[in-house]
């Protein structure tokens, strides 16, 4: 089968003919109908060797969907021919996280969670991808894979980090979305479903505002010099109660912190590598909270899949064949892609 192999730190990844994996135990072979690009595939391939514990090569391609192929002898709860999407985090499976299905923050992250399919396993860039039991499946129904498959990651992720600030948004309140992407296009719409905040997104680019304001933002605003006074205007001047950020450089971590009221919650969604100083006294207003969600849940990801199906939000995407993901992921890394990038094989 075609795959495309990530197959040297910092180089771009290699169209390959691999053997097409045959499902043993509990294993289950999902034929691939449509897998996402995310902004964290190029952190994977940029990485320098040893930052990332996976071992070369591997097929690349954490945001799956498909329709089950073949099961092991040993696999139960699904059917050839369901339809389903990829859960990414791969946790142990038996620790209390697992358990209570945050597999996103298994216990035994050093040697389990962090690897998954397109992350130091073979992922969904293929014809396709073997994921280790049912347990990582849930059922899509009809739902188009181009829609499904960016719901594991980009859906997912930005309705976890929407859920842990939730408890501090409603009516009256206002949100801050920087970087308004494959991720904060849906962290938009979900506020918008599931929050009643009103929401203000950022980014620097013009179609991005454009995208947000489709997405339902109630203003959008270019990065410039006084984007925090932009925002504080848009508030009466009080500052925002969350700021969700998928960028997460130094100069949006302190565009965050400079726009909260205090009370005020930042979820760190980007991984831009960026740096806030916490120091008291100090510049971060009183009660400030600060997290760093990292993907989400098992029963989120059913919600965020109920949550599309309702029509409550869709993705925005822009569909290439497999063949032509060199192309995708020149786009994507020049800040060209709107919405989610969505590989076809
Ligand atoms: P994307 O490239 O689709 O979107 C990023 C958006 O941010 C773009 O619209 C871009 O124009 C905008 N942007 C770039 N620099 C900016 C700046 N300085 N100020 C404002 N906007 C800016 O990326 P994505 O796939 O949505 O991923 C977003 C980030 O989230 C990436 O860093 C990715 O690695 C990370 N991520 C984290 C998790 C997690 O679990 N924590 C999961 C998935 C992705
Ligand atoms: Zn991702
Ligand atoms: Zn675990």
């Amino acid at each position: 089968m075609r795959a495309l192999r990530l197959t040297a730190w910092g180089a771009p990844p290699a169209p390959a003919e691999v053997e097409r994996p045959a499902p043993r135990g509990a294993e289950v072979l999902v034929r691939v109908e449509a897998t996402g690009l995310c902004h964290s595939d190029l952190h994977v391939m940029g990485a320098v060797p040893g930052a990332l514990p996976y071992r070369l090569p591997f097929t690349l391609g954490h945001e799956v969907a498909g329709r089950i192929a073949a099961l092991g002898s040993d696999a139960g709860g699904v059917r050839a021919g369901d339809r389903v999407v990829l859960y990414g985090p791969w946790g142990c499976g038996a620790c209390d996280r697992c358990a209570t299905g945050r597999d996103n923050y298994c216990d035994r992250r050093d040697t389990l969670a962090w690897h998954g399919a397109g992350l130091g396993r073979d992922g969904g860039m293929a014809e396709y991808v073997l994921v280790p039991s049912a347990r990582q499946l849930v059922p899509i129904d009809d739902l188009p894979a181009d829609q499904a498959a960016p719901l594991s990651d980009a859906g997912l992720t930005s309705y976890h980090a929407v859920a842990g600030v939730r408890h501090a948004l409603g009516k009256g309140t206002t949100t801050a979305v920087i970087g308004v992407g494959g991720l904060g296009h849906l962290a938009v719409q979900i506020l918008r479903a599931t929050t009643g905040s009103r929401v203000l997104a950022v980014d620097v680019r013009e179609d991005a505002l454009a995208l947000a304001d489709r997405s339902g933002a109630d203003f959008g605003t270019l990065v410039r010099a006084d984007t925090a006074g932009v925002l504080r205007a848009r508030t009466g001047g009080a500052g925002v109660d969350a700021v969700l950020d998928f960028v997460g450089t130094t100069q949006t971590l302190e565009l965050a912190a400079g726009v909260l009221r205090p009370g005020g919650e930042l979820a760190v969604v980007g991984s831009g590598g960026g740096r806030l100083t916490v120091s008291k006294p100090g510049v971060l207003p009183p009660g400030f909270k600060l997290s760093l969600p990292f993907w989400g849940t098992r029963p989120e990801l059913a919600e965020v899949v109920a949550l599309a199906r309702s029509g409550a939000i869709h993705v925005e995407t822009e569909r290439f064949p497999l063949s032509a993901a060199p192309e995708a992921i020149d786009r994507l890394r020049r800040g060209r892609v709107r919405g989610r990038a969505v590989l076809v094989p």
